[in-house]
C-alpha cells in the first residue's frame, strides 16, 4: 500500500486541477491520496467524481494556524485535518474567515510590491487563481511572469519571504482552537511539517505537548522539508504522546519541485486515521 496524505490542487495553490491530481496519484502508483487544500473543501467533489477505480481519496484540508509563544511573536503553523464534516458550521465559518483574510492580506502584499515598482496587478492575480484560495504562490507566479524573479522558489526566498519588507502576515486561527474545531467536526487533526526550519521559526516540544492536550491526533513525521534528525525527533515525540505518525509529499504540482508520493504513510497509521475520523468517509469503491 502506498499512501500520500498531503497534496494541494488548484482549489488552493497547487497547479493540478483536483481531477488531474487524482490521476497523477494513480499514475504514481498510490493506493490512497488525501486532498488537503489550504482552508477549503472546494476540490472534494471534483476529486471524488474524477477518482480512478481502485484509488482511495481521503477528503482533507490544511488549516492556516498560529501558535502563540509566551515571549515571542506568534508563529505560523499548519494543521492538517482529515475526514471532518464539511458542513460543521463552526469549522466552515473559520475556513471562510481564513479565505477572506487571504484576500485582504494578498492584496496588501501586491500593493506593497506595486508601490515599490514591481509590475504586479492584484486583480489579475486573483483572476488567475481561478476563484480558488489565494496564496503567496499565486503572487510568486505573477512575479515570475513579469520577469522580476526567475522562479517561484526565488520569489519565496526574496520578495515574498516573511523577512521581506513587502510581506504581510495573516490573522490565522489559534492552533489550539483549530484542533478543537476539527475534533468537534469529527475530524482528525495532524500537525503538518512541524519542525521544518527552512520555512521559518518552529515550535518547541512544549507547544506540541500543548497541542496533544488540546486533542491533536497526529504528527507529520516524514515530509520533504524535514531533515533525518527532525524526523527522528518527531517520531520519538509521536511515540511518547501516543500520536499517529504520517508521511506525505505536500505536492503542489509545478509550483514546487516535490513529486507526488515523495514521502508516504505506513498503512497501520493510515488505518488509525480512518478509525478516528467520524465526520465523513474516504471516497472509495
Ligand atoms: P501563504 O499560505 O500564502 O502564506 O503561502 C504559503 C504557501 O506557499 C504554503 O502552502 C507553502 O507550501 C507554499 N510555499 C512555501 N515555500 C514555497 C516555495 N519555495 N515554492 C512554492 N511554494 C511554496
Ligand atoms: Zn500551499
Ligand atoms: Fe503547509
Ligand atoms: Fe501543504
Amino acid at each position: 500500500m502506498s499512501i500520500d496524505l498531503h497534496t494541494h490542487s488548484s482549489a488552493s495553490d497547487g497547479t493540478d486541477s483536483p481531477a488531474a491530481l487524482v490521476a497523477a496519484a494513480a499514475a504514481a502508483g498510490l493506493d490512497v491520496v488525501a486532498l488537503t487544500d489550504h482552508d477549503t473543501t472546494a476540490g472534494w467533489s471534483t476529486a471524488a467524481e474524477a477518482r480512478p477505480a481502485g484509488l482511495v481519496v481521503v477528503p482533507g484540508m490544511e488549516l492556516s494556524c498560529r501558535w502563540f509563544p509566551a515571549d515571542e511573536p506568534p508563529m505560523s503553523v499548519h494543521l492538517l485535518a482529515y475526514l471532518f464534516d464539511p458542513e460543521h458550521p463552526g469549522l466552515a465559518a473559520e475556513r471562510a474567515r481564513l479565505r477572506t483574510e487571504r484576500l485582504t492580506r494578498g492584496e496588501r502584499i501586491a500593493t506593497n510590491l506595486a508601490g515599490a515598482g514591481y509590475p504586479v496587478v492584484w486583480g489579475e492575480i486573483v483572476e488567475r487563481s481561478g476563484g480558488g484560495v489565494v496564496g503567496r504562490p499565486h503572487i510568486a507566479l505573477a512575479l515570475v511572469e513579469a520577469g522580476v524573479v526567475e522562479s517561484v522558489d526565488h520569489a519565496f526566498a526574496t520578495l515574498l519571504s516573511h523577512r521581506s519588507p513587502h510581506y504581510v502576515t495573516k490573522a490565522d486561527t489559534d492552533v489550539l482552537d483549530g484542533i478543537r474545531l476539527v475534533r468537534a467536526a469529527g475530524g482528525v487533526p495532524v500537525f503538518a511539517h512541524g519542525l521544518a526550519t527552512s520555512r521559518g521559526r518552529v515550535v518547541g516540544d512544549a507547544a506540541i505537548r500543548a497541542m496533544a492536550e488540546a486533542g491533536l491526533l497526529g504528527l507529520e513525521v516524514d515530509h520533504p522539508d524535514h531533515t533525518p534528525e527532525q524526523r527522528a525527533h518527531l517520531r520519538e515525540l509521536a511515540d511518547e504522546l501516543g500520536l499517529i505518525r504520517t508521511g506525505s509529499s505536500d505536492y503542489h504540482g509545478t509550483n514546487k519541485t516535490t513529486a507526488i508520493a515523495a514521502c508516504t504513510t505506513e498503512p497501520d497509521q493510515y488505518a488509525a486515521i480512518v478509525t478516528a475520523g467520524t465526520g465523513c468517509a474516504p471516497f472509495a469503491d
